[in-house]
């Protein structure tokens, strides 16, 4: 039997001692950067002065008790949507309200006040601002009102289904805030309308009569902003359906109105597990003390949490940005799920992004920080045919039983498959010759 690599060096402790130190050095030189960087990326909970300040102001202006503020429904009769009150609570440009009153004309726009209070109006770029006052590029008419031709894969009221085994019931065209990048914006209308009782009726009929659906994603608009009731009775008619394996609900509310999350809410959530939630943080700045206590409060009520993430020009389109944003979500429990690549939906076109950027975050992800903070860049492919991975190239290349790759590093290795004891070309030795190299003396033939 031919000796290994590492047999063959006959390596002392120490030695191998200092070659792990060289190694977590260079290691260490990766991260200097980002370490340094990351500081200056506030997260919301680093904004509590002028959060502060902001909800003292509405407050005053609403005239209303910190009661009132804690109270969702509170928060969703007081959303902002006329350039008046913006005027009024905020240090915006006439120019800046002149435009949120134009665009009102053509889009719907509703802030929460909670949502509006992590707004620094002294920050011109501001992502707070950019997701939810109307901006005038929103006017521009290219792009698509329906990219992902949503209204073709609707095979019953409120359905939508692009998979084998799992589909969409859309329950409101409701959100406590309407983000200006809201890739469903066609949905929105003009109107706040929950979907009369009679289509879920037929939609839980159509889940019934199709025994290969496992899995249903409960979601909107905001599925949140139904009563607890209505979730309560909706959650419970899927768990009397017997091919149904788990719950899925999609909502910003932690994001947008955390007040929502209440005690109540969680009770009815607990009595129908698996409950998996999938909400949309696209900034560090909106982890906050209140959305890390919604998040504790649906964890502790037995709920798994998610985060899909929109990637924003100007908004988060920037790897330490992302790169922060996955680790605070981690933090809170949240686990980053999707990145997904945002389309040029009809309004949203000043927040799209090249492919190539998306990229260039996903390779600052992998390997630089832990699995747990690396979502799946993903986009939805045309015609309604479903998420697409898009993947920066690792595979470089495949010859037989030998494959050619890069490491997140960008060391390209070559790695022989064939199961131990088979003759394998000695492409392992090369592997571990390159893979170490640099660390470990040489070998003299
Ligand atoms: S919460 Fe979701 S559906 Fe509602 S406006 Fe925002 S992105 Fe669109």
């Amino acid at each position: 039997m031919s000796m290994s690599y590492f047999d063959q060096l006959n390596l002392t402790g120490e030695e191998k001692r200092g070659a792990a130190l060289k190694r977590a050095s260079e290691l260490k030189k990766t991260i200097v950067e980002y370490t340094e960087n990351k500081f200056s990326i506030k997260t919301g909970t680093e904004m509590q002065e002028i959060t502060g300040l902001n909800k003292e102001r509405m407050l005053h202006y609403f005239n209303a008790s910190e009661k009132d503020w804690d109270d969702w429904r509170w928060q969703m009769s007081h959303r902002i949507s006329d350039a008046i009150t913006l005027e009024d609570l905020f240090d915006f440009s006439e120019s800046q309200c002149a435009q949120a009153r134009r665009v009102g004309i053509k889009y719907r726009w509703s802030i929460s006040p909670y949502y509006a209070s992590l707004i620094d109006s002294f920050e011109d770029n501001d992502p707070i601002r950019l997701q939810s006052v109307p901006s005038i590029e929103e006017l521009d008419e290219s792009g698509h009102s329906d990219p992902m031709s949503e209204e073709m894969t609707s095979p019953a009221p409120c359905v939508t289904r692009r998979y084998p085994d799992r589909l969409i019931i859309n329950v409101t065209n409701q959100c406590a805030m309407y983000c200006r990048h809201c890739q469903r914006r066609r949905n929105i209308g003009e109107t706040d309308r929950h979907k009369p009782h009679r289509s879920l009726l037929a939609a839980l009929e159509y889940i019934r009569q199709n025994r290969e659906i496992r899995d249903v994603l409960i979601t909107g608009g905001d599925a949140l902003l139904l009563d607890d009731l209505k979730i309560g009775w909706l959650l419970g008619e899927l768990d009397k359906i017997k091919h149904i394996e788990i719950k899925r609900i999609g909502t910003r509310t932690i994001v947008s109105l955390p007040q929502r999350i209440t005690p109540e809410l969680c009770k009815v959530l607990k009595k129908h597990p698996p409950i998996f939630i999938n909400t949309q943080f696209n900034h560090p700045r909106e982890i906050t003390p209140e959305s890390k206590k919604a998040c504790d409060m649906l964890v502790e009520a037995g709920v798994v949490l998610g985060n899909q993430a929109v990637l924003l020009k100007g908004v988060n389109n920037a790897p330490d940005i992302m790169k922060k944003l996955n680790q605070e979500l981690l933090k809170i429990r949240v686990r980053p799920y999707y990145l997904f690549h945002a389309k040029h939906v009809k309004g949203t076109g000043h927040f799209i992004t090249t492919v190539d950027e998306g990229l260039a975050i996903m390779e600052k992800l992998r390997g630089y920080t832990s699995g747990l903070a690396v979502p799946a860049y993903v986009m939805n492919a045309p015609g309604g045919y479903g998420k697409t991975p898009i993947l920066p190239q690792y595979l470089l290349g495949r010859q037989d039983e030998v494959i050619r790759m890069r490491t997140w590093e960008n060391r390209v290795l070559e790695w022989a498959m064939k199961p131990p004891g088979k003759k394998c070309g000695g492409s392992v030795e090369t592997y571990l010759k390159q893979g170490m190299d640099g660390y470990l003396p040489a070998i003299s033939d």
